[in-house]
């Protein structure tokens, strides 16, 4: 079984390595900045009440977020193991996901802390794009498209999430530094918490991650 948490500022390359944990091992990616983005999308009661708080770069409510994630968590894909990226982010949500876990018998075995200094994580956020279709990341200067604006993998438009620029980046930053750091401490505890400098670069960060999974 593979229980992974990812945590990491925004930026520190979570999504790039939940979908290489994907492809090597078969097992979901949970993001809740998706989940939430295609809720918002659909126009859906809960995408109505996030939209504004995605906007401006602070956390949605704990009760939507865990009523969201005891749903996604049961459902049959996760079964045998997941990758959550985005979730938790507050201590509340943690100690739901510890509830959830304790009920369904398990835990996680894995967590995963990606480090970068701040420049780095608003450099990588403000040039960021994504796929909306199928969810590939890209950055302007790092890692382009081949086609300017088309995505590589299944030929869409890319665009810029309304909440990739500097500005909103700076205060995502200052959420995550009073909300979410304390998860760091919090796994610590527990005994299950690794480190990767995500400067290092995504192949690198993936393949120490890699001897860590096949040990
Ligand atoms: P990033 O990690 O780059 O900030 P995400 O896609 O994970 O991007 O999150 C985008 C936005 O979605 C966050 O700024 C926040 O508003 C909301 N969000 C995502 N996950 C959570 C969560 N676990 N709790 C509260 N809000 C969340
Ligand atoms: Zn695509």
């Amino acid at each position: 079984m593979n229980r992974i948490l990812l945590l990491g500022a925004p930026g520190s390359g979570k999504g790039t390595q939940a979908a290489k944990i994907t492809q090597n091992y078969g097992i979901p990616a949970i993001a809740t900045g998706d989940i939430l983005r295609e809720n918002v999308a659909a126009g859906t009661p809960l995408g109505l009440e996030a939209k504004r708080y995605m906007e401006a770069g602070e956390l949605v409510p704990d009760d939507l977020i865990i009523a969201l994630m005891n749903d996604r968590m049961h459902e049959d894909d996760a079964k045998n193991g997941y990758i959550l990226d985005g979730f938790p982010r507050t201590i509340a949500q943690a100690e739901a996901l510890d509830e959830f876990l304790a009920k369904s018998g398990g835990e996680l075995d894995h967590v995963f802390y990606l480090t970068a200094p701040k420049d780095v994580l608003i450099a990588r956020i403000a040039g960021r794009r994504v796929c909306p279709q199928c969810g590939a990341i890209y950055h302007m200067t790092r890692f382009p498209p081949k086609t300017p604006g088309v995505c590589d993998v299944c030929g869409a438009a890319i665009i810029q999430r309304k909440d990739d620029n500097a500005e909103t980046a700076e205060n995502r930053i200052d959420v995550y530094e009073r909300q979410t750091k304390p998860l760091i401490e919090y796994y610590e505890k527990k005994g299950i918490l690794m480190t990767f400098d995500s400067a290092l670069g995504s192949e690198i960060v993936q393949a120490k991650i890699d001897e860590v999974m096949a040990a």
